[in-house]
Formats: C-alpha cells, structure tokens, sequence
C-alpha cells in the first residue's frame, strides 16, 4: 500500500485542511482587528490635533482681530505638530505648512464632507500624487467666516506598524501547519497501529488455524470491538468449519459401511459356486444396502441444498388433514409389522399452503422413528390441531425416550443416541435434520419432549 493511499494519509490532509482553514480565519481576523486599532489610534490623533488647531487658530484671531492671514500664521508656528496642516478661510488657504500645493479641487472635496458630517470629517486620500495618506478635517464659523483645518499623516507610518505583525503570521503559519502535519501523521499513525498490527495477525489466520484469536487491548474502543467483532466471527467460521469436517468424515463413514458390506457379500459369493438359494440371499442384502446407501445420499443432497439456501418449499394449497391420513395409511404397514398401535386423533378439515412432498417427508420421518424406538405392542398416536394462526403435527410414542443430554443433539446430522439400534432399524442419522430444515423452510418449529424409556412426543408447528 502507498502511502498516498493510506488512511493515515487522508486523515492527516483532512486534519490539515481544517486546521489550516481555522488558523488562516484566525490569522486573518486578528490581523484586521490590529489594522483597525492602529488606523482609529492615527484618526484619533488626527481629530485631536483638528481641535487643537482650530482652537489655537481661534484664540490668534482674538488677538489679531480682522487679520486672519497672521492669526494663521501665529497658529501655524505656535502649533508644534508632526503632520502638516493647512488653514483655511472658506476655500482660501491662510498658511499651511504641506510641502506641496493642496489641489483645490480635493480641498473644496474634503470641505464639503465636512459640512456634510457636522464639520469633522476623517478620510483616506492622494495629493500631488503621493502615497496614501489619512486626512482630518475640522470646520468652524468664527466671527461670521468659516475657518476649517486639513491635517495630514501618511498611512505609510500605519504600514510600517502592521509589517511585522505580516511577517510574524507569514512565519508562523507555514510552520506551525508544517508541525500540525508531522503531529497530526504521528497521531493518525499511532491511532492506526492496532488496525495495522490486527491486519498483520489476521494475514496469519487460515483454515489450519482458525482457533487463533486477535488480540484486543482495549474492549471499550472502536478498535477493540472490531478486533472483538473479528474473532466472533473467527469462532463461528471455525465451529463451522469443524461442522463441516465432521460432516465430511461421518458421511463417508456412513457411506462406506454399506459399501464394505456389498462388497464382503459379494467376494464371498464369488469364492466358490453357490446354490441359487444363497445368491439370492447375497443379493437381497446388497439390494438392502443399496437401498440404504440411495436413501441416504438423496437425505445428503437434500442437506447440502438446505445448506447452499435452495431448500426451498414449492408452496401449493391442499388439506394438510388429508396428507396426515395418508401418512398414517403409509405407516400403518410398518407400525403392524411390529404390532404396534398407531392412532390417528380425528381430524378435522385443515387447508394450509405449503410443499407437501416435503411435509409427507417429515411425517412420515417421524412416524418412521417413533415406530422404529418403540418396543412392540407399543402406542404411537399422530395428532393434528388447529390453533388461531397455526397447526400442530404431534407424533407420540411410548417407546425407549430420549436421555436429557441427547435430547439436544438429536436434530444434529449423523447423531444417534444409540449407533448400533439405529443402524439395525435402517437409520442414519440425517432424518431428523432434515425434518429440521423442511419445518424451517416453512417458517415453522419443532419441539420435543422424552422420557427415558417412557416415550417422546415431537411437536411440529407451521404458521398458517
Ligand atoms: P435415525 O436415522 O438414526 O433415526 P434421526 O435423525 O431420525 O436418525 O434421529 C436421530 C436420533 O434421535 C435417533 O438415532 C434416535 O436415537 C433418536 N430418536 C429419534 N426419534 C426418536 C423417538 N421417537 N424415540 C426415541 N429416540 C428417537
């Protein structure tokens, strides 16, 4: 990864951008507000000294009555101030000390802002085209004339006032963004170290050893809940990769018993010749095996497309009583054969929309299981009742029950509570999970109850 890529990267520009808007803002507004401090000081002194003039100028015209020109003059040399300043009588200029000529158009201008603004006026303009300078005018009516005054100051004096404040913000600012850069990358990079050091631990993590956990400093932060949130997810992808494997392996167990015996039968068959009699015994337990094995890789294929989600119900509308019926006729067969007692509560009219060859699936695989664990001349009774917004298929028996600690691993594929009776009866251990998917697949449940060797009472409910 570049390093113009990395977050740290983008992080630190962002914060820079921020940062630099937020200093350059305050830069600029402290340079204004010192700029305005320094040009009301200066207009300050000016309007001060406009006072002082006009003042003094009064007093010299009492005592050079009708004389205004030396009146001025003695004002003008009694007066010791730093700007030039000129006096003026209506628009005729009494003395002045400016070095150059005052344009008389810019003073017949400033003469009548003046007026304007009650005889005080405080402007920026040029004359006799110099640098910039600030001028105060002040206008007063004395013994029938007006008298008004023009002071001068160059704003070049202003300038020279803010030039360092210029050059201090010209400094700083570059550098002190140059800093906040370095910091804001050190900060970005050492927040950004847990993530680097999880990325390297998680480059490590494969199938082989998805047990291996991340470390997680601080439970409380960001990071430490990502770091947490991984090593659930770790934990659930290693218990299903351990599902898995043991899927794998117990399938291929389950597959290769009958295969082994199928193929025993068969090479002792063909050891020496045979009467017709015993082929046909040979081939009649091949034929069950065979049996066995197709009907254990349909309930395998049935999983494996429950697992990749294309179990999916083909939903139609019958009479869910009508299919109970059926099943109950189909197991009728097996149940007499071992003399067993199968009650059919009456049922009453149950139309429901679902996949019924799925549905005959399930009751059948559970009539199947509760006539197989039941001991002969037992009971299995097969109920179905309606409630306000479901249905309920219950199949009970009175045959061996379940141990409390089997009874949650009973829905599990290939678990058996007993391997060799299962077995012996023509299970594998698949029946039950896939009844498990096919209640699911309709959005229903299913339930057990059990007794050791009492009996178990499975109960399914379907969301009408
Ligand atoms: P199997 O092919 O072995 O019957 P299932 O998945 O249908 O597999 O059932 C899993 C296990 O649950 C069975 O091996 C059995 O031990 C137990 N089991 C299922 N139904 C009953 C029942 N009605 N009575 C007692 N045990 C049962």
């Amino acid at each position: 990864m570049s390093l113009f890529s990395s977050v740290r990267f983008r992080l630190t520009l962002w914060y820079l951008f921020f940062f630099g808007i937020l200093l350059a803002g305050f830069c600029a507004f402290t340079y204004f507000l010192i700029k305005k401090d320094i040009h009301d000081r200066l207009d300050n002194y000016l309007v001060k000294d406009s006072h002082h003039a006009i003042a003094t100028m009064l007093s010299e015209l009492k005592e050079n009555p009708g004389n205004n020109r030396a009146a001025a003059l003695e004002a003008l040399s009694e007066m010791s101030l730093n700007s030039p300043i000129g006096i003026f009588s209506g628009t005729n200029l009494l003395a002045s000390n400016f070095t150059e000529n005052l344009d008389d158009v810019l003073v017949k201008e400033i003469t009548d802002s003046a007026k304007k603004s009650n005889g005080q006026v405080v402007l920026s303009t040029r004359y006799a085209g110099k640098e910039e300078v600030r001028i105060a005018s002040l206008l007063v009516e004395a013994e029938g004339k007006e008298f008004f005054v023009i002071l001068a100051e160059p704003l070049e004096s202003a300038r020279e006032q803010i030039q360092p404040i210029k050059e201090i913000f010209a400094i700083t600012l570059p550098s002190t963004l140059i800093i906040a850069a370095l910091g804001g990358f050190l900060l970005a990079k050492k927040s950004l170290s847990p993530v680097v050091a999880m990325s390297n631990q998680v480059k490590h993590i494969s199938a082989n050893n998805l047990y291996e956990r991340l470390t997680v400093k601080n439970r409380n932060d960001e990071l430490g809940q990502l770091a947490e949130t991984f090593n659930e997810l770790l934990l659930r992808l290693n218990n299903s990769f351990e599902n898995m494997k043991r899927f794998i392996a117990d399938a291929s167990h389950e597959l290769r018993t009958p295969l082994t015996i199928i193929k025993g039968e068969i090479d002792v068959a063909l050891l020496q010749a045979r009467e017709p009699v015993e082929y046909q015994e040979t081939l009649s337990i091949i034929n069950d095996e065979t049996v066995r094995l197709s009907k254990m890789v349909n309930d395998l294929l049935a999983l494996a497309s429950a697992d990749a989600g294309q179990y999916k119900p083909k939903v139609e509308l019958f009479y869910l009583n009508d299919l109970i019926e059926s099943c109950y006729k189909t197991s009728k067969v097996l149940a007499s054969r071992k003399h067993i007692n199968l009650i059919l509560s009456p049922l009453s009219e149950t139309p429901f929309k679902g996949d019924e060859e799925m549905l005959k699936r399930l009751i059948l695989n559970l009539l199947d299981n509760a006539i197989k664990y039941t001991l002969n001349e037992g009971t299995v009774t097969l109920e179905l009742i309606n409630e306000a917004k479901k249905v309920k298929i219950v199949v009970s028996d009175n045959g061996v029950g379940i141990a409390e600690d089997s009874l949650k691993k009973i829905f599990e594929r290939f678990y058996r509570v007993d391997k060799a009776r299962s077995r012996s009866e023509g299970g594998s251990g698949l029946g039950l999970a896939i009844a498990k998917c096919i209640v699911e697949a309709h959005q229903g449940s299913i339930e057990v109850e059990s007794l050791l060797n009492k009996g178990s009472k499975f109960i399914v409910s379907l969301p009408l």
